[in-house]
């Protein structure tokens, strides 16, 4: 189980809706709408996001 970064929803890998490598990490993403706010400024969002429990 992996955690949408932007709305910290729980997202299923196999269907999630986008994913996204950002400095060696993989998101994913429950909808089109979070992974576009994630790509505009990921910065905001990965500082969020317990490292390794993606
Ligand atoms: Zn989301």
């Amino acid at each position: 189980m992996a955690i949408d970064p932007v709305c910290k929803m729980n997202v299923v890998p196999e269907k999630a809706a986008a994913k996204e490598e950002h400095a060696g990490q993989v998101y994913y993403f429950c909808s089109a709408n979070c992974h576009k706010a994630f790509v505009t400024e990921p910065q905001k969002y990965v500082a969020g996001v317990p490292k390794g429990k993606a």
